[in-house]
């Protein structure tokens, strides 16, 4: 790790209240770049070898099916479809809610302030945010940032995971209840889903507190900076 990239994830950790590192267990993986992995080289997509081979999902087939859908009722209102951005051979892929002002304007998840948070937070995993994959349970803005309504979510999330399955990701981070409620088909709380991993459809999935939830009571951060450093473990477990 270049000595830049450990001044800035100590300095994200004091803007998140930590002034103490426990450096014995997993966390030194972070401060030890001699053990730093390799790396995961790019994943190739398999090419198709018989007529009756299934045909390979990718992103853009995924996308190309939504195309411009009046599927539910948040058609009219949005702006602009969110069908997710980042890297489509992703190791790691972060799942919000639904998009917010911003990310209707633009187009893109997670543009606005809880984004910029986001970032920060997917960076002290050690992996940059362009090479994650970054996605919502709804691609359309509810009204007012309502919550997600249960038809929504019904005619949405087909979509989410056919993105999964195109991506094949090792690790899934659901952002907040939402996303945490429908990936581990839970109507647990988030306070006692988040934290730990569980396996679903072959991916770790693991939940924590949603970003925007965050700007609004910072004292969680610490409990979001451990499922940082678990994803961390993790992700380190499973490339070796
Ligand atoms: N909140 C979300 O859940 N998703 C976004 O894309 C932006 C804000």
């Amino acid at each position: 790790m270049a000595y830049e990239e450990l001044v800035q994830q100590l300095e994200f950790l004091r803007d998140i209240g930590i002034d103490r590192l426990d450096l014995r267990q997993p966390i030194a993986v972070v401060f030890k770049p001699e053990i730093q992995p390799e790396p995961m080289p790019e994943l190739v997509a398999m090419p198709e070898v018989t007529a009756s081979a299934e045909p390979v999902e990718t992103l853009e087939s995924v996308c190309a099916d939504l195309g411009d859908c009046q599927r539910c009722k948040l058609a009219p209102t949005r702006t602009n479809i969110v069908f997710g951005s980042g890297n489509p051979h992703a190791e790691l892929v972060f799942v919000g809610e639904a998009p917010g002002f911003d990310e209707d304007q633009q187009g893109l998840p997670f543009v606005g302030a809880a984004g910029q948070l986001l970032t920060k937070i997917i960076e002290s995993t050690g992996v940059k945010r362009e090479d994650t994959y970054i996605c919502n349970i709804l691609k359309c803005r509810p009204p007012d940032n309502r919550n997600p309504e249960p038809d929504e979510v019904e005619q949405c999330s087909p979509f989410l995971k056919r993105q999964l399955a195109a991506i094949k990701p090792k690790i899934v981070c659901c952002l907040g209840k939402f996303s945490a409620q429908y990936l581990l088909q839970s109507t647990d709380s988030i306070t006692r889903l988040r934290g730990r991993f569980h396996d679903v459809d072959g991916m770790r999935v693991i939940a924590t507190f949603h970003p925007a939830y965050l700007l609004r009571s910072p004292e969680k951060k610490r409990e979001v900076w451990e499922d940082m450093k678990a994803i961390r473990a993790e992700l380190f477990r499973l490339r070796f």
